[in-house]
């Protein structure tokens, strides 16, 4: 692994607020990703004594299956993901990736294999083709354009006063939530990882931003195990395996039509946000 591959990570675990609370274990091996299944194994979890947010949790995704978390505000759906990508070890059980100990890899492989679309991607200073290279940080100029072209930007790019060499970030151009979200999406292409981490932007996206965002993701994780962090139901009624997390409980797990059928908390979450979405067009 080189250097800079390292510094990018540990960089931007520190833009994202987030430091590693792990250590890779003596004799860890890089993780072998072949077909992307990835299996919780009756994981508990807890961040402090005496509040345990996950128990007992287990499932499997079958490689290239997209994976939906919903439930309401610290129902645990982050900590899933932060699980996964091992910011945190589990306190009782495992997470497995292609039959792999995700505890018994080595750090640096794990999070190369995973791409991760946050809700506030973090822009640089700089140009929005060096903000999409980012992603892979030796790709060549034709590279980062596919990317673009594929996270669905490029029209937005057609726009800019200096086009690719618009400068973006804190001193230049502000973006909107759903136009960060696919410079996100463009580094994730570039990346090319294994198995994807969306979590999907609460705040509300006007209706041709958040088509934009969804076509993306849904181009990017075809194919690939992907974990949604699902704010809104309608998003993810494609879903092959929908956890619904309850107070740190998963309460009911199935797909769109198998939840509706049980008539429990995923159908009453369903009808209410209909309700919503409806009284909201009127
Ligand atoms: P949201 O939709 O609001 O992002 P979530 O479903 O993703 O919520 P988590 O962030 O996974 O929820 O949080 C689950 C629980 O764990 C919450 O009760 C939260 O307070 C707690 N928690 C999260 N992070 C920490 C932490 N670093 N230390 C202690 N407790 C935490």
């Amino acid at each position: 692994m080189c250097i800079r591959d390292r510094v990018n990570i540990e960089r931007m675990f520190k833009l994202m607020g987030v430091e590693s609370k792990v250590a890779d274990q003596k004799d860890a091996k890089e993780l072998k990703l072949s077909d992307g299944k990835i299996e919780f194994r009756n994981v508990g979890f807890s961040y402090e004594e005496n509040r345990q947010i996950l128990t007992d949790l287990s499932f499997t995704l079958e490689p290239g299956e997209k994976l939906a978390l919903v439930g309401g505000s610290g129902a645990g759906k982050s900590t899933i993901a932060k699980l996964l990508f091992r910011f945190y070890d589990t306190d009782s059980g495992g997470i497995y990736i292609d039959g792999q100990n995700i505890k018994e890899v080595t750090q640096l492989s794990l999070r190369q294999s995973i791409g991760v679309v946050p809700q506030d991607t973090v822009l640089f200073n700089s140009t929005i083709l060096e903000n999409v290279r980012y992603g892979r940080p030796g790709a060549s100029d034709e590279d980062v354009k596919e990317a673009i072209r594929l996270a669905h930007l490029q029209e937005f790019i057609n726009q800019l006063p200096n086009g690719y060499d618009t400068k973006v970030g804190e001193r230049g151009l502000k973006l909107s939530g759903g136009e960060k979200q696919r410079v996100a999406i463009a580094r994730t292409i570039l990346k090319q990882p294994g198995i994807l981490i969306f979590d999907e932007a609460t705040s509300s996206l006007d209706s041709a931003s958040e088509r934009a965002v969804l076509t993306a993701i849904d181009d990017v994780s075809q194919g690939k195990s992907s974990v949604v962090i699902a704010h809104r139901l309608s998003t993810i009624v494609k879903a092959d395996r929908i956890l619904v997390l309850e107070r740190g409980q998963v309460v009911e797990q199935g797909n769109h039509e198998n939840l509706l059928k049980q008539n429990g908390r995923y159908a009453h979450l369903w009808n209410l946000q209909q309700h919503t979405e409806h009284k909201g067009n009127v």
